[in-house]
């Protein structure tokens, strides 16, 4: 066999391209819609006007499934009309909405559900009127701080190249006494981030998981080896900086599996990554909607979602989701919290849900 096939370097992951892009007239009144207008026309995208970024109905695609695929390459430049926040416990007191929409297809990602019919790709243009929201929102806490989520709604990494909207919300909390950004993100395209005068105001965290779920349930995300290698760079920009190991996920060799995870974050992560580290850990859940919407967006998935096997916990509004039973959950959360604790003595382990 040939020694070229072994030296040849894995090609990163691509930055996202969407196929079809569509803008609301009023976007093009702000820098911001008229310079994505400018890149999406210099990418040669198919370019379309539309009414409402609520309302998208003619996209492509001869089933149910085309079309998803296809709305998970479509962008919308918007104006964001709501801006009352959402609450978002318990990583922070409330989601800041810049985007909405993810390009990356993981087969247990709450946004089936949340988006529903739209699953395409939403950013907002009136940054200002955002960050005006989040200016009274801190106001009204003063002088306890606020901490405003920023991925929610979406994966506002895997979109700054086009929407610059990241840094400028960095930026601006950077500025803020008492407002903090946190974000997490799968993509590894941090540079347009790393110069950002974030002032120690932004945490910035990267989600990881086993090996078995990475490869499984994270088509169109980047690799975990390209995340360890933004995470040391956004560290070395001074970025307080936090893992996610979400979704938790019980599998056969499970333990090897999240051992081998902790293993590789330690010695692939330069020591100033390790000063000020933070880990959430978050069980795999699903609800009845999203089982049904998984099962026919990604009918091939290994996702196991047997409600017999878990616990129904109720949630707010009469709405529940099954759980992993007490048991394995116990089991889950105190094998890792050792695992961290073992590798990473000085971390803190902000919840296990
Ligand atoms: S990267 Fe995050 S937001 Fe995007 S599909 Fe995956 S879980 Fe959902």
């Amino acid at each position: 066999m040939s020694t070229e096939l072994f030296s040849r370097p894995v090609p990163s992951s691509a930055i996202f391209l969407p196929e079809l892009v569509y803008f609301e007239p009023d976007a093009m009144n702000y820098p911001k819609g008229q310079h994505i207008y400018e890149w999406a026309k210099q990418q040669g995208l198919e370019i379309h006007m539309t009414t409402s970024h609520n309302q998208i109905r003619d996209l492509p695609g001869d089933s149910e499934l085309e079309k998803y695929r296809i709305a998970k390459r479509t962008l919308v430049v918007g104006i964001r009309k709501t801006l009352k926040f959402e609450t978002s416990k318990p990583s922070a007191e409330y989601a800041i909405p810049i985007a909405t929409g993810c390009m990356g297809h993981c087969h247990y990602c709450y946004l089936q559900t949340t988006m529903g019919a739209k699953p395409y790709i939403r950013i907002y243009v009136n940054m200002d009127d955002i960050l005006g929201a989040a200016k009274q929102y801190i106001k009204e806490r003063e002088p306890e701080i606020t901490r405003f989520e920023a991925a929610c709604t979406s994966d506002p990494v895997g979109l700054e190249h086009i929407s610059g909207s990241l840094k400028q919300l960095i930026e601006f909390m950077g500025q803020q006494k008492y407002g903090r950004l946190r974000f997490v993100t799968k993509y590894h395209h941090v540079e347009p981030l790393l110069d950002a005068k974030h002032n120690k105001h932004t945490r910035f965290r990267f989600s990881v998981n086993a090996d078995y779920v990475i490869k499984n349930f994270e088509p169109g995300t980047s690799k975990f080896q390209e995340r360890i290698e933004a995470a040391g760079k956004v560290a070395h920009s001074g970025y307080p900086l936090g893992f996610i190991i979400a979704p938790i996920i019980w599998h056969e060799g499970w333990e090897e599996g999240y051992a081998s995870l902790l293993e590789q974050l330690y010695k692939e992560l330069p020591v100033e990554a390790t000063k000020d580290l933070t880990f959430e850990l978050i069980q795999h859940r699903f609800t009845k909607t999203a089982k049904n919407i998984i099962e026919k967006r990604y009918p091939k998935t290994k996702l196991e979602m047997d409600e017999e096997k878990r616990k129904y916990k109720w949630g707010k509004y009469g709405k529940g989701k099954y759980v992993y039973k007490d048991e394995q959950a116990n089991a889950l959360r105190e094998f890792i919290t050792e695992q961290i604790f073992d590798k990473f003595p000085d971390a803190k382990i902000e919840y296990f849900t």
